[in-house]
């Protein structure tokens, strides 16, 4: 390739929270900027670096020598340091060493600018008594390094406020776009297959939504829905949907997720099993003359509702996907038959039988100054009865901290309750479900998209259960 390193640096975290506007933080802004950035440089097969991963207080001297400890000091270390401003103005800026061309800061800053916020500047800063000396020490004591400094927004100006937390990964993701193409790195967007014949028509997942297959394939959901003469947005489940550069005459095969190819040692009967079906289910799907297998001969594997099947993200592991579908890592591991943890993004995993996204029959709530039976019936769709009647209340008079079960299963709840994880972000969890991180924060009211770990989110249903 060649010898370009970038190093991830989120500015701030622990005890320095950087600019704090309410509730927003730049220092939770800065990680998840920076958590996103390397996640994406990794998957594009770049050299990278992060200073910190988590909300971490560093010292000057730590983050100095995170940033120049991995790759070294060069100018083909590229240290992005991610920071949100403060101060009154509204837009992105991007600053750059004395050293360093603006070249790769312009580019920065468009693609950012192209990502919808707007474009304040690119600059340099010195320092006021020196001149001749960078006025941030993240360039100034890093001294070959190309050390760069992208603010995305203003915490404190209402607009962007909403932009950051809305928005800020589709700028991170112009970032990695705009370095990619400076440093030659061929770039595609995230979870786009390589797979030509998985690029033409896709098969409709458990939680999948138009737009976010939109999302993913590069194309808008009024394509896909004039594509296939879809009168609405509802898909169900195995659905196949054409793709753009879908090819009417080419054959038809079946997409990889509901193929299974014969290995060394396979039967018909531990397929079967694998996949939650039958033998003579897979006799007759297929076509079979007899039971015995050849290596490498394909076996199509039937629908079935069980058949739940997964698409690898970024920033997945089997633990986070077990967790999600509340079973274990060794059950995923046994029915897709991997030997190892590794996952490659876009890798389809089956997710065992009789698992569906982990749903509660009741949820656990904390009554907040100023709720009402009333109000919290209303916000997870449910009575006030029923609440009363499943925590034994005998009148509606409710104490601040005081716990409640709140009954979601005789509901007529349509939608799906999700309990914070250790980890979790907005955006993780909308992409998860396949909604948008606006449509999370309707429907739970949330003012910030910052969560706490056990907090409930409501989650619309997408799509037709089988
Ligand atoms: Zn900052």
């Amino acid at each position: 390739m060649n010898d370009y390193r970038i190093v991830v640096d989120a500015g701030h975290g622990g005890s320095d929270p950087g600019a704090v506007s309410g509730n927003l933080k730049e220092k939770d802004l800065t990680l998840k900027a920076a958590n996103y950035m390397y996640d994406r440089f990794k998957e594009l097969g770049v050299p990278v670096a992060i200073t910190r991963s988590d909300d971490e207080s560093l010292t000057r001297a730590e983050r100095l020598r995170k940033m120049t400890n991995t790759f070294g000091n060069d100018s083909k270390v590229l240290v992005l340091s991610n920071h949100i401003n403060a101060g009154g103005g509204e837009g992105a800026e991007v600053v750059y060493p004395l050293r360093t061309s603006s070249a790769l800061p312009a580019m920065i800053l468009d693609a950012i600018g192209d990502k919808g916020q707007i474009k304040r500047k690119y600059y340099q800063r010195v320092l006021p008594e020196n001149p001749s000396k960078d006025y941030y020490y993240i360039m100034r004591e890093t001294p070959n390094t190309t050390a760069l400094l992208i603010e995305y927004g203003f915490i404190d100006n209402p607009k962007d406020q909403v932009k950051l937390q809305n928005d800020l990964l589709d700028y991170v993701e112009g970032v990695v776009e705009a370095v990619s193409n400076y440093i030659g790195v061929p770039y595609k967007k995230p979870n786009q297959t390589d797979s030509p014949t998985e690029a033409n028509t896709y098969t409709v997942k458990r939680g999948d939504s138009l737009y976010q297959i939109a999302r993913s394939y590069n194309t808008t959901v009024s394509e896909l829905k004039s594509l296939n003469n879809l009168t609405s947005d509802i898909l169900t489940i195995g659905q196949v949907l054409k793709l753009p550069g879908y090819n009417e005459n080419q054959n038809q095969t079946p997409t990889a997720s509901n193929e299974y190819i014969v290995k060394p040692g396979d039967s018909l009967y531990q397929i079967a099993k694998n996949y939650n079906t039958t033998t003579t289910d897979l006799i007759n799907y297929n076509n079979l003359p007899t039971t015995v297998l050849s290596v490498g001969q394909i076996i199509k594997i039937p629908n079935t509702t069980s058949n739940v099947t997964y698409t690898v993200k970024s920033g997945d592991t089997l633990y986070k996907i077990a967790n999600n579908y509340g079973v274990s890592v060794d059950s995923i591991k046994k029915i897709n038959n991997l030997t190892s943890n590794n996952l490659t993004i876009g890798m389809q995993l089956y997710i065992p039988e009789g698992t569906t996204i982990k749903e509660t029959d009741y949820i656990v709530y904390k009554v907040e100054p100023g709720d009402t039976l009333y109000k919290i019936a209303k916000k997870y769709n449910t009575s006030e009865e029923a609440i009363k009647e499943y925590n034994k209340l005998t009148s509606n008079i409710l104490k601040v901290d005081q716990v409640l079960q709140i009954p979601t299963e005789n509901s007529t709840n349509e939608n799906n309750v999700y309990t914070v994880r250790s980890g979790d972000t907005l955006y993780k969890i909308a992409n998860n479900y396949g909604v948008t991180v606006q449509e999370l924060m309707n429907l739970n009211n949330l003012a910030t998209t910052l969560l706490n770990i056990g907090d409930t989110i409501l989650i619309p249903k997408q799509i037709t259960d089988f």
